[in-house]
């Protein structure tokens, strides 16, 4: 027997025909019902480039606007589930109550979504400042790649805190400077390798556009992004 993660219900996990074919017999961590509050940005009309949910499938204004800033930096961005309030409340219960086990929460969602890069993908978590390691304890990104099993290189240092976003407006967010510094020692590492940097949640797109252009001058042989929500 086990319990939803989020709302403690017990969870009597549905053996599909799919998943039994596919050997991926874990159950749920989430039950029915919060399963279905997640809306998976997969089955819906998004952007091609950032996977935020659209009218009509096309390159949103964001994204053009990030193309005309960076135009040597077009990225593809995976991203998993819409942030909506559900999402919220679950990340403000594990980064800002700091309650760990919430990573688990998609360990497996996160796993198979990573799955699909070359085996030799180098995962770049959004690094935190010294400033919220010290005061959360953890970097959630790297949480949610250890909970998921997935190898991660910490090739970006970030000088300055970039955990406040939460409490700035839109306007602030895109004013941020580059709080991102390349690791010199990881630098040669993951020259010519596919990287896909990740964060847990894509707001504006500032702060996975920063860690892109701090992370192109070790030339990856490809550049993408990765985050759980959008
Ligand atoms: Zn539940
Ligand atoms: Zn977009």
């Amino acid at each position: 027997m086990s319990c939803c993660g989020w709302c403690g219900t017990v969870v009597t996990p549905p053996i599909s025909v799919s998943r039994l074919l596919t050997f991926d017999t874990h159950p749920d961590k989430l039950c029915t019902l919060c399963r279905n509050k997640m809306i998976v940005l997969s089955s819906c009309k998004r952007c091609s480039e950032c996977c935020r949910i659209v009218q009509e499938i096309t390159v949103c204004s964001d994204c053009l606007m990030w193309r005309s800033l960076y135009p040597k930096l077009s990225s593809g961005h995976t991203a998993l589930y819409a942030y909506n309030e559900r999402a919220k409340d679950i990340m403000t219960a594990f980064k800002l109550k700091g309650d760990c086990e919430l990573a688990y929460l998609f360990s497996d969602d996160i796993r198979r979504a990573l799955k699909i890069f070359p085996a030799n993908t180098c995962f770049v978590p959004v690094p935190s400042a010294e400033e919220s390691l010290s005061i959360r304890g953890f970097n959630p990104v790297e949480l949610l790649l250890e909970a998921a099993g997935v190898n991660y290189d910490k090739a970006l240092t970030a000088s300055r805190d970039t955990g406040r976003q939460a409490k700035k407006n839109r306007k602030e967010r895109l004013r941020t400077r580059q709080p991102f510094t390349l690791c010199p020692k990881r630098s040669k590492a993951i020259a010519d390798k596919p990287v896909v940097i990740v964060d847990d949640v894509y707001t504006t797109g500032r702060t996975l556009y920063h860690a892109l252009e701090a992370i192109s001058p070790c030339q990856p042989s490809s550049l993408q992004t990765f985050s759980l929500f959008r």
